[in-house]
């Protein structure tokens, strides 16, 4: 059996670029019928153009899934030009910096909006039509950081970890329904994202040398890479798999110490 999602409807949040892009590609190639929803109308209208051909259906949506009634009409109106909805990518997300102290209520409540509540709202106005279906999946896009943290980045580490908690929530209430949800958590991926990230220090390309280094396959990952694990999850292969998390990171969160002491703690001056 091959993964096929001939006759779905997949809809991904955060799809005009990066890890979204990469996942309404992959769902757009194996034959379902996708639907972009995004904030960033220019992007995300080049995406959809880009994805189509070749008898492959894709839309985009224009919604900040910070705001409930954008969620609402963007996901009902992608039900109504596709038929349905089969599959959800909540993956939008945005990174803000800051400890406590240095993090205000705005930014809080901005990362919150979007990282946390825009899942919400999106699972609130996708699982309907999946109900209507009588089997669906979600699929929840969260991080290295929903299981461990960064320094200065507070509000972000926490959404991911919350995030976690929905999607337990979730995968219970709607188990009964046949509605999968799971996590995946990627490692650092080379998007947008993290290149704005890097941008931010004077020589980003030592950031970026550095998030190579702290994978154990020394690299950082491309978004295809956690792509393949979306679509893993959406489909039947994975149909006894709910509630869970699945790691997408090159090993970023297996040694002890971090590679740096892999590189030059105990015990590492005997490697051969
Ligand atoms: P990018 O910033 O490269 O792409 C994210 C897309 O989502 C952009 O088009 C962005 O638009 C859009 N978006 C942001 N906020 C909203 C919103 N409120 N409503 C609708 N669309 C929105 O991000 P990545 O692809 O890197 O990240 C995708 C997800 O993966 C995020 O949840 C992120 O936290 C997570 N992740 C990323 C990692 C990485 O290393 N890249 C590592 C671990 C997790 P705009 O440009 O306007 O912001």
């Amino acid at each position: 059996m091959s993964i096929t999602f001939k006759g779905k409807v997949a809809v991904v949040t955060g799809g005009a670029m990066g890890i979204g892009e990469a996942a309404a590609k992959k769902f757009a190639d194996l034959g379902a019928a996708v639907a972009i929803l995004d904030r960033d109308r220019a992007a995300g209208e080049k995406t959809a153009e880009a994805l189509r051909g070749n008898g492959k259906r894709v839309e985009f949506f224009e919604c900040d899934v910070a705001v409930p009634a954008q969620v609402e009409s963007s996901m009902n109106a992608a039900a109504q030009a596709f038929d349905g909805i089969d599959i959800l990518v909540s993956n939008a997300g945005i990174q803000r910096y800051g400890d406590v102290v240095g993090t205000t209520d705005a930014v809080w409540d901005e990362v919150m909006s979007v990282n946390l509540k825009g899942c919400f709202h999106a699972a609130k106005y996708a699982v309907p039509h999946m109900m209507k279906r009588a089997s669906g999946a979600m699929v929840v896009v969260g991080s290295v950081q929903t299981f461990t943290a960064v320094g200065n980045s507070a509000a972000y580490v926490a959404a991911k970890h919350a995030l976690l908690g929905l999607v337990r929530a979730m995968a219970l209430d709607y188990a009964r329904n046949n509605i999968r949800v799971n996590c995946v958590c990627p490692g650092a991926i080379d998007t947008p994202m993290l290149r704005w990230a890097a941008s931010l220090d004077p020589d980003p390309a030592k950031v970026l040398a550095t998030c190579d280094r702290m994978h154990a396959l020394g690299r950082v990952g491309k978004p295809e890479e956690v792509a393949n694990a979306i679509a893993f999850l959406a489909s039947d292969w994975a149909s006894f798999i709910t509630g869970t998390a699945l790691l997408v990171d090159g090993g970023m969160l297996v040694p002890t110490g971090g590679m740096g002491f892999q590189e030059s703690g105990t015990g590492a001056a005997t490697k051969k």
